[in-house]
This record gives structure tokens, C-alpha cells and sequence, in this order.
């Protein structure tokens, strides 16, 4: 039983998210010294491992960290504190890369677009034309409004410049493609605890010999603890800088076997193929899609709820009776949007029985639904895929 409730617990939201038995087998595991021989194996495994999902050939610092933790050491390493980003808005991520910036008195400007779009690359390249950027910084998956950046021609625009193209894949890594070094991507910060399929506490960094260039001719980060020269001298030992959480990464070395013994590629396509049947059910009980970028998001679905439905009730009562716990919003679109996690340990059957519990919750709330419809049009497009 996953909690003391007598009903099912579903964690179904965009992070964090479930955990598969085998990860949390690896987690029991006896704890070891972060300085021995016994955790070097597991990290040097892991972070292979990791390069791969990443598509890089870089070093991946790892470090005792939430998602936003690492996305601010991405900012005081590359920035110094004399830098300049150029932060692309689309909704809560980007607004939060901002208001670090804001908070620690580094120097960043930014292109918005309204949340659900995405920043085009002209606008990118004019502005890159202009001003002199050390950084522009991307969220490749926003989780709040299921906006995916195109980080391909994102990444052929700022990679002939001097800046470092940053890109928060937190919600994205493991469960929607990323080839870091073929497109160009100079830092990629991620987090354990949404596609990657483990508990929250582990964040990981992968950086470019570019973005060394840039870290090592200033004057270094402005944080003791973040100082990702540090975390590099202490990998190659196939150490972290301070304590490890060494379970979190015995856990993440355990996922990443999953990955790759399912496939990165199996992975990937069943995401698309969950996503797609999540979306096209919800169509069918009334729920239209929130997100109007050209790249919809395959680990997070977000649906835009109808005039006269409360987002915030649908999210209470899928809770409260079907023990589903699934994400509304703590931002501007409160109330507004439902979102759902696609991402990391998901089944055809986790999508069957969201929307089930959809439709009873739709109807318990007074709200006409076809009986069924939801289910059919998912389990059509399962059958097509
Ligand atoms: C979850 C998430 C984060 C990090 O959040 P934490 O709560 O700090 O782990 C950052 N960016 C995106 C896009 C996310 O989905």
C-alpha cells in the first residue's frame, strides 16, 4: 500500500512521480562511503549511463539538489557575476530562471511570449545580434503549459556566438529526446525526481567544453557550494564536491538500467504514444489542449478547462475520491489548466485509468461527459500506435 489511506494513491503529476519497485529495491541498499571504491563504480556507471540519455560526451556533475537548485548554479557559473543572460519566458520555469537572476543581482533580459507558445529563434538571433549575451537560457519542456522547445534550431543559432546556450530539461531528460552535442546545447541541468523516475533530491549538470571556456575566463562562481569547477575536480575523482546522497544515485543508476535495457529509443516512443492517447481522451470528454506550440510536450499533458469548470475542484476531487493525484496550477492559469504526468514509469493502463477517473470525476462534479468516450478514443489510438 503506497500511504496510509485506504484508497489506491496514484502519484500522476509532472513530477514528482512514481517510482518503479526496482528503484526503490535499489534505494534500501546499505549505505557506502562517497570517497570509496564501491561508490565510484556506481557513479562512473551512472553517469555513463546518463551521457547517453543526454547525448553528450561531457562530464555530468552531480549534486544534492532539487531541479531549481541546479538551475541556479547553471546562471552563477556561466554568468560570474558580471555576465549577461538572455532568458526565453514561456511560462513558470522561464519566469523562475528570471527571478534568480533578479535575486542574486545578475544582469538578464528577456523575450516573453504569452505561457503555451514558444519563443521563436529569429527573435533569439536578432537579440544575439545586438547585445553581448554570455548566456541564453531555454526550458526545453515548460512543465506548466506543455510548451517543448525547439532545441535543434535553437542550438544552431547560438552556437556560432559567444554565448552558452543554458537549458533546463528537468521535466524533459529521459523522457523526451535530447542530443545535447548535436544540437549544440552547452549546459543541461536536470533533476531525479520526474522522466529520470527516482525521488526527489538528486540534480545533475552536464557542461560543454564551451561553457568551460566561459566559466574558466571570469572570475569564477559566485557560490561556494554551486562552484562547478569544484564538482569537476571532485567526478573525475568519481566523487561529488560534498556528501552525495550515494542512495539517490544508486537509485538513478538503477533507472537508467531500466531505460536502457526497455531502450532509449522504446522509451521515448512510448511517451509520444501515451502522450498522444492522453491528449486525444481528454479531447473526447471535453478537455481541450492548453499548449499552442508546434512541439507539444510528451511528458506532461496539459489541458485547458472549459468556462464553468473549476480546474482546482477536478484536481481535489480525482484526489479525494479516486485517491489520483494529478497537478493544477500555483500561477496565473490557477484554476484554469488540469495537468497530468506522462513521464517516466507510465503504462497504456496508467493513461486508461486517468481517464476513467476523469470521466467519473467530470460527472460527479455535474459536468455532461459520454460515458466511455474518453477510454475508447485513448485505447484507438494505443491500437493505431
Ligand atoms: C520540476 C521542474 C523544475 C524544478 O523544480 P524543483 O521543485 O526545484 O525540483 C524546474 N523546471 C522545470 C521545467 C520543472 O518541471
Amino acid at each position: 500500500m503506497a500511504t496510509e489511506r485506504s484508497l489506491p494513491y496514484r502519484l500522476r503529476l509532472p513530477g514528482p512521480t512514481a517510482v518503479p519497485d526496482r528503484v526503490r529495491e535499489a534505494l534500501a541498499r546499505p549505505v557506502v562511503s562517497h570517497r570509496g571504491p564501491e561508490f565510484r563504480e556506481i557513479v562512473t556507471e551512472a553517469t555513463a549511463l546518463s551521457r547517453r540519455v543526454l547525448g553528450t560526451s561531457n562530464e555530468v556533475l552531480f549534486f544534492t539538489s532539487s531541479g531549481t537548485g541546479v538551475m541556479e548554479a547553471s546562471l552563477v557559473n556561466v554568468l560570474g557575476d558580471k555576465g549577461k543572460a538572455l532568458v526565453l519566458s514561456n511560462g513558470q520555469f522561464g519566469e523562475r530562471f528570471l527571478a534568480i537572476a533578479e535575486h542574486l543581482g545578475l544582469h538578464a533580459d528577456t523575450i516573453e511570449v504569452p505561457w503555451g507558445e514558444t519563443v521563436g529563434v529569429e527573435a533569439v538571433a536578432a537579440r544575439l545580434e545586438g547585445g553581448d549575451y554570455r548566456a541564453v537560457v531555454a526550458v526545453h519542456n515548460e512543465s506548466s503549459t506543455g510548451a517543448v522547445a525547439d532545441l535543434a534550431d535553437l542550438g544552431a543559432v547560438v552556437r556560432d556566438t559567444p554565448a552558452v546556450l543554458i537549458v533546463d530539461s528537468i521535466s524533459g531528460l529521459g523522457g523526451i529526446e535530447m542530443r545535447q552535442d548535436d544540437w549544440g546545447v552547452d549546459v543541461v541541468v536536470s533533476a531525479s525526481q520526474k522522466a529520470l523516475m527516482c525521488p526527489p533530491g538528486l540534480g545533475l549538470a552536464s557542461v560543454s567544453n564551451k561553457a568551460w571556456n566561459v566559466i574558466e575566463g571570469h572570475g569564477g562562481a559566485a557560490s561556494f557550494y554551486w562552484d562547478f569547477r569544484k564538482a569537476r575536480e571532485a567526478a573525475a575523482k568519481g566523487q561529488t564536491a560534498f556528501t552525495t546522497p550515494v542512495s539517490l544515485v544508486v537509485a538513478l543508476r538503477e533507472a537508467l538500467r531500466m531505460i536502457h535495457q526497455e531502450g532509449l529509443p522504446e522509451v521515448l516512443a512510448r511517451h509520444r504514444r501515451l502522450a498522444g492517447a492522453l491528449r486525444r481522451g481528454g479531447a473526447a470528454l471535453g478537455l481541450p489542449i492548453f499548449t499552442k506550440a508546434p512541439l507539444i510536450s510528451d511528458t506532461v499533458t496539459v489541458f485547458a478547462t472549459p468556462d464553468g469548470l473549476d480546474g482546482a475542484a477536478v484536481v481535489r476531487h480525482l484526489y479525494e475520491r479516486y485517491g489520483t493525484v494529478i497537478a493544477g496550477a500555483r500561477n496565473r492559469l490557477k484554476g484554469k489548466v488540469l495537468r497530468i504526468g506522462t513521464m517516466g514509469w507510465c503504462s497504456e493502463d496508467d493513461i486508461r485509468e486517468d481517464l476513467l477517473y476523469l470521466e467519473k470525476t467530470l460527472e460527479d462534479l455535474g459536468w455532461p461527459v459520454e460515458r466511455g468516450a474518453g477510454v475508447a478514443a485513448a485505447d484507438e489510438t494505443l491500437r493505431q500506435a
